[in-house]
Order: C-alpha cells, then structure tokens, then sequence
C-alpha cells in the first residue's frame, strides 16, 4: 500500500492538533500501512512541533485502540477505521497520573481510497450469476458504492446498498455484516483481503464475489465450502475434556461477562474449563496449554484463520453447539 493510495486528511489532522494544543500525539495504522507511518510521523511532526510517537503493535480494527499509548499522548490519531459504536475499554476512562484533556482524544482517520473502482466492478460482472446483488465495502470504498450501484445496472444487475448499524451504509467490518442482510441472491464486496468476503460468506451464508480495487483481482468465497470447514472444527472439539476460554485483552474485544458465563456452562457439562486472557490468538501461545479446545470471546474475524490450528478455537456459538445447547442449523 502507498500513501497516495488513501487520504490522510494530514490538513485535518494538523489543524486538530494546534486546536487541542496537544505537545505529544501518538498514531496508530494498520499493519499493512506501516511503511509510510514514518513518513507521517514526520510531517506532523515538523508542521507542528510536537513530539509524535508511533504504535508499533498491531492495529486490526476500530476496536483495537492502542490504549496504553493512548494514556501517554494528548491525542491520538488512529487510521483506516471508523469509530467502533460498540469500544468498551479494557482499562477505564481514567488516565492515570496526567490530566484528561477536554473532551475527546481518540480521533479516527477513515483513509478514505482515491483509486478507480470501475475496472474491478467491471471485471466483477461475469462472475456474478444472479440478477441480484448485496453491495457492500469497507470504508476505504464505501463512498464509491454508488458508482458501483450504476455501473452495475448497465450490466443489468440490480445492486442493493444495505443499512448498516457501523457508520455508513453498505459499511461492512469483520464482525459487523448488517448491511448485507438484504433480499439478494449474492453478494459482491468491495475491498481488499480475505478476512471481510470469507465472514460474509460464511455468516451470511451467499456466494461472495471480492473485487479488490487495488490489484483488480476477483475472488469467490462460496458459503458452502467455509461452513463445512467450521463444522469440522466443532467436530474434532466433541471429544474435549478441557477448555480454554479465551478473554481478548483489546480494547473493545475484552468481554468478561461472556466468558465467565461460557465457563460456568462448560464446567456444567462436567469439563474442566479455564480463562485465558490474551491480546492476540496465536496458535504457538495456545499450544503451550495443557487444554483440548479453545474458546475465543475476543475477534471473531479470525474463525478462518483458526481452521488450520491444530487445536480447535470455536466461537462462543460454536462452543454452545459442542454443549448440546443449540443446533448446527442455528448459527448457519
Ligand atoms: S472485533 Fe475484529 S472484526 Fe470487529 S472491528 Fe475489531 S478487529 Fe475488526
């Protein structure tokens, strides 16, 4: 990714800065834009005078706000997100040993893309079998969803820009899919990575057609395909003796209550079942347990990713599933 790709809104940014009077400011990317994260750091820096500190911990969405730094700046600017309606922190609002600036701190920088999304959507078409399609993006190409929607008509295919409970319609995020839950009979989404189309697919449960703007590749992520997948996973979990419940330590991933409650059902169930409080899933951290099968309570984004684990990781309904508390058909 280049910086030119995206808008920084660097004008903005500077302008809240002198306006706040803030004297230290911390920025926080995505992993994929750390390249020219120095480069940003220097222009705020020099246009100014303020002393910039960069986060070098990974950064996956609105909910993982870089807390820890953001209690040693005055304002903190995270990029490629928009504001996650549903943040819990995990270390409270007060911040220890230095006084709380008026209002907010944390400001989110959408990066908002300039590039074409006509030869992607075209290239899209043929791919696409019904009449009728879910349109759907992520931020950096949400305002482009309209052109879509056009483009698509003089190809005959009726698109349909969903309302969404994240900030604008047709929004979608790894964990939020509400603008897709719309009479269609596929969806076609606009972005890049595997991570949004695979948990569209499988949470939605259509055919997924992902046109990346970017390199103009064209993927299919078939429901079917993915649900069987997960359905193996709950399968090699019937036979666990114990648990593993983990508590995402990100800031608005942390959810306490679930897994407590989680913890009580399965020590019901007569298995023995602990909380593991962690910041991020890696399967080299988990397999040091002496535990069958895990329990993640923090991103769900990640479901695919745990497939090839070789210890299971089940979403909370998932888990539910293995306790004989709902059905497959349930959650898919
Ligand atoms: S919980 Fe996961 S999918 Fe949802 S915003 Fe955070 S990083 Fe993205």
């Amino acid at each position: 990714m280049e910086k030119k790709s995206y808008d920084f809104e660097l004008e903005k940014v500077k302008k809240l800065i002198k306006e706040r009077g803030a004297r230290r400011v911390g920025l926080q990317l995505p992993d994929g834009l750390k390249t020219v994260a120095t480069d940003v750091a220097a222009e705020i820096s020099k246009d100014t005078g303020t002393e910039v500190i960069i986060s070098g911990n990974s950064c996956y969405g609105a909910c993982d706000i870089d807390e820890k730094l953001e209690r040693i700046v005055d304002v903190l600017f995270h990029f490629g997100h928009t504001e996650n309606p549903f943040r819990k922190s995990v270390y409270g609002k007060t911040l220890r040993g230095k006084p709380v600036l008026k209002g907010k701190k944390v400001f989110f920088i959408e990066l908002r893309s300039g590039v074409d999304i006509k030869p992607v959507v075209e290239k899209a078409v043929p791919e696409i079998k019904g009449d009728t399609v879910g349109l759907v993006a992520t931020v950096q190409h949400v305002h482009a969803l309209k052109e879509a929607e056009i483009l698509l008509a003089h190809f005959g295919k009726k698109a349909i820009i969903g309302k969404s409970r994240l900030k604008y319609d047709g929004q979608v995020l790894g964990c939020d899919f509400s603008s897709a839950m719309v009479p269609c009979e596929e969806i076609l989404f606009i972005g890049s990575g595997a991570f949004h189309p695979a948990g569209l697919a499988l949470y939605i449960g259509k055919r997924v057609t992902a046109a990346d703007p970017f390199t103009t590749q064209i993927s299919i992520y078939e429901a079917e395909e993915l649900r069987k997948k997960r359905y193996l996973v709950i399968e090699r979990a019937l036979d666990a003796k114990s648990v593993g419940i983990i508590i995402g330590m990100k800031s608005g991933q942390f959810n306490l209550g679930e897994a407590l409650a989680l913890r009580r059902k399965a020590i019901e169930k007569g298995l023995n079942a602990y909380l593991i409080a962690m910041d991020e899933i890696k399967e080299e951290k988990l397999l040091g347990f002496k535990i069958d099968a895990f329990v993640n309570t923090a991103c769900p984004r990640v479901a695919e990713d745990f497939v090839h684990f070789k210890k299971p990781v089940l979403s909370a309904e998932e888990f539910e599933v293995v306790l004989g508390e709902r059905s497959w058909e349930d959650i898919f």
